[in-house]
């Protein structure tokens, strides 16, 4: 329903500028949606990176545990979190913050750095919720084509960042491609950008190797979050590590209780039950390894250090995915992603079974066998 008018106005009116320019955000389907949708009754899905193994045991305990709902969260509980998340990094707790997942300290981020017109310079195709924050700023987005394999062009970077660079973005593993970045180029990066290069490692679980030792720097901050390898996404939680005068500012701008207790307890008892976070990630990597030899037989795929994998097919992604999800298997069309081509798709690494129900109705879209 519209909003009741007031007098001749028209609210929509004084929406800002850059707010208008945004493109609405179409979420993937979900299963429910897409079991009625097609009348099915098994729909498997893998499009937004979950764990498929769900959180450990004992964070559903803690969550059953959880009666406190009627109080605001404590900072004590948010102190506690960040004494734990400091023994599972090994970084001082004076240099690490938390939030509303990734994308809330991506928010605060922008928030501590980015005036109108400033410039933030984003590598793509990436993670699209970069483009959108910068869009909120009023900020100028100054996209980098990546390398034939998806590796951030080192020499391009630099000769784009400027005056008004604020924000160099440098996600690895990246999302949707799966690829990490060189440490030493990111190094480089860093050094030479008179710029607050963030560092997106929501997948580094899964990789081989991370980019943590550059936290070290004055203009780094790191972004983890507890939504993918440890099965927490609906929860809303993450944190990031910063230098402490860096952290001082973040405190400034973020909102008072931006985690609940809720997610707070069950990030804890997931930090305290690693072996199953370890396990869930052995498993994914092992099914990524099988699910890329499939692949491989049938359209380009990539090397992924990530738990999803990326490939292009000779069909159109859009034409792909529909045809997926006709028979049960929901994954991410990704040829609307800055950067993209039309044939880009991305699945999730899933359970054996949910793999090989993806493999099979593959088979049959694409008309093998
Ligand atoms: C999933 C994802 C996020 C969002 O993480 P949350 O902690 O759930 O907000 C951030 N960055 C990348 C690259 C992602 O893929």
């Amino acid at each position: 329903m519209e909003g009741r008018k007031v007098g001749g106005k028209k609210i929509a009116d004084l929406l800002r500028e850059n707010v208008k320019s945004i493109p609405e955000y179409v979420p993937g389907k979900s299963v429910d949606e897409v079991k009625r949708q097609y009348g099915l009754s098994r729909v498997v899905k893998l499009a937004s990176n979950e764990n498929p193994y769900g959180a450990s045991p004992k964070v559903l305990e803690a969550i059953r545990r959880f009666e406190k709902l009627h109080v605001y969260p404590s900072p004590r509980e948010a102190e506690i979190l960040v004494e734990r998340i400091s023994e599972y990094l090994g970084v001082e707790e004076e240099r690490i913050v938390i939030g509303a997942g990734i994308d809330g300290i991506l928010e605060n981020v922008f928030k501590m750095f980015v005036d109108p017109l400033d410039e933030v310079v984003i590598p793509i195709p990436t993670f699209p919720y970069y483009h959108t924050l910068s869009s909120v700023m009023n900020a100028n987005v100054v996209q980098i084509r990546r390398r034939a394999d998806f590796r951030i062009d080192y020499e391009l970077l630099i000769n784009s960042v400027g005056e008004r660079t604020k924000i160099v973005i440098v996600c690895s593993p990246n999302n949707p491609t799966g690829n990490l970045e060189d440490p030493d180029t990111v190094r480089a990066i860093v050094e030479s950008c008179n710029a607050l290069v963030f560092i997106d490692e929501a997948y580094a679980e899964f990789a081989s190797s991370d980019l943590l030792k550059l936290s070290e720097y004055e203009n780094v901050v790191i972004a983890r979050t507890f939504s993918k390898a440890f099965g927490l996404a609906n929860l809303r939680i993450g944190y990031a590590v910063m230098s402490e005068e860096l952290k001082r500012a973040y405190m400034k701008v973020t909102p008072p209780f931006p985690v609940s207790s809720l997610a707070m307890s069950a990030a804890v008892a997931a930090l305290e039950d690693l072996e199953f976070m370890r396990s869930c990630v052995e498993r994914i990597k092992a099914e990524r390894a099988r699910l890329y030899r499939e692949l491989k037989k049938r359209v380009k795929v990539y090397p992924s250090e990530a738990n999803f994998l990326f490939f292009e097919s000779h069909l159109k992604a859009r034409e792909l995915v529909e045809e997926l999800m006709k028979r049960g298997v929901i994954v991410r069309d990704c040829s609307k992603f800055v950067g993209c081509n039309e044939f880009s798709v991305r699945v999730s690494v899933g359970r054996r079974e949910e793999n090989e129900e993806f493999l099979r109705a593959l088979d049959d879209v694409l008309g093998c066998r």
